[in-house]
């Protein structure tokens, strides 16, 4: 499925070589973290070698990009991930930090730990979308958005076909927050992401997400309440007796939350949250969680993220629709995702991989006509990639209600 080269132990050998078998990869990685070699990705050729270096979760060694480096790396590399201008995340200025062991610490504006007997919430949250400046503590929606970033989930390839499952996500999710650090500890560790339902294991998944629980209930190992993270799809909202209740998909867990946070959840998320039986999306959710003394688990913030039924996000109805045009048309893209950025910070809708350009071309679409905000973004977008003399794509809504062939693309 990628063409990309590796260098490893001054050996060139091809990435899908290394990923068809886990042995072979375990083995031949493992080696390679013995004598203490740094893997390179020869995407940008032999004369521009990128660094790589190797990680591991219990005994699957991996390759991972160093931190920082995404955007140096070809658009068709597994490697590649957006620049931070060409997305949300250059908002932030030390909310994630990268420590010696190339994992990155993170710095949430909302507590995760609370203070034993402390009675108010802490009123330092921020409220969203009026950061002009950078920010040095990430949302619970921008949280979401790096870890579906850093978990490569808003990149489609052609091969990925119905490979893109929950399980598939489940698992590159907890990966990337394998290499996340809170408090010292992953956070991985600290957050609940239902298995894919199967009947036969259903019982041991259950297990599996009650010890999990149980070290978050007060009486257990730890001394002061502790917060947990949950995302999931949503499956349904329901009244419950004495609450309403939020059920993930593959999993039948109730989360009791209160309606003040679902109130403003509802008028935050919209396009996310409405409509979530609608087969031709999914909604995703991430919840800070906390359990009471009786173990129920109580809702304290929620955030949700609308994407296709294969889980790359959208931010409109018309993204939703390109979105789908372009899988259903085998292009290769990525989707950029917005983190805790101002609505007037320039970056692409999409970036799609089209033969013969090296670089990926940018995808806009502009907004609707006769709203002078969003008529003035489109202006600043139009001079922004006139100004870099690169090649890009765009679909005007206030001249065409569908979007124009995907060969149109602009060069001035
Ligand atoms: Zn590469």
């Amino acid at each position: 499925m990628y063409s990309t080269r590796l260098s490893i132990s001054s050996k060139e050998l091809g990435y899908d070589w290394l990923y068809e078998d886990q042995e072979k990869r375990n083995n031949v990685l493992a080696k390679a973290k013995r004598e203490n070699v740094t893997p390179q990705c020869l995407c940008r050729g032999k004369h521009t070698p990128l660094p790589l270096y190797i990680t591991h979760r219990g005994k699957h060694h991996f390759l991972a990009k160093m931190p920082g480096t995404g955007g140096q790396h070809r658009h068709d590399c597994p490697f590649f991930s957006p620049r931070d201008v060409d997305s949300g995340r250059g908002t932030y200025q030390g909310a994630f930090k990268t420590q010696s062991d190339g994992r990155d610490t993170v710095r949430f504006e909302f507590p995760l730990s609370r203070k034993p007997n402390a009675t108010h919430e802490k009123k330092d949250i921020p409220p969203a979308g009026t950061y002009q400046h950078r920010r040095g503590k990430v949302s619970l929606l921008g949280f979401l958005h790096e870890l579906w970033t850093r978990a490569d989930l808003i990149r489609w390839h052609p091969g990925f076909g119905n490979k893109r499952s929950w399980g598939v996500v489940q698992r590159r999710l907890y990966d990337a927050l394998d290499e996340l650090v809170y408090l010292g500890n992953p956070l991985s560790k600290r957050t609940y992401i239902p298995r894919p339902f199967n009947k036969d294991k259903s019982s041991n998944n259950n297990k599996w997400r009650d010890k999990l629980f149980a070290r978050y209930t007060p009486g257990s190992a730890y001394d002061s309440p502790q917060r947990m993270l949950v995302v999931g799809q949503l499956k349904s909202i329901e009244e419950g007796k004495f609450s309403l209740i939020v059920k993930l998909k593959h999993d039948n867990y109730p989360f009791y939350v209160k309606s003040d946070v679902l109130d403003k959840a509802y008028k935050r998320f919209r396009l996310a949250l409405k409509d979530i039986q609608d087969p031709s999306k999914a909604c995703i959710v991430i919840m800070v969680v906390e359990f009471t003394l009786n173990g129920n688990a109580t809702v304290y913030d929620l955030a949700a993220m609308p994407t296709t039924p294969r889980f790359i996000p959208f931010d409109s109805s018309y993204e939703h629709e390109l979105a789908d045009i372009l899988i259903d048309s085998s292009y290769s893209f990525t989707k950029p995702m917005r983190y805790d950025a101002d609505k007037d910070v320039v970056f692409p809708d999409f970036l799609l991989d089209v033969p013969g350009y090296p670089d990926p071309i940018p995808m806009e679409i502009y907004g609707m006509n006769g709203l002078s905000e969003y008529d003035k973004r489109k202006q600043e977008k139009i001079a922004h990639y006139k100004s870099k003399g690169s090649p890009y794509w765009h679909w005007d809504l206030s001249a065409q209600d569908t979007p124009p062939p995907l060969c149109f693309i602009y060069n001035k």
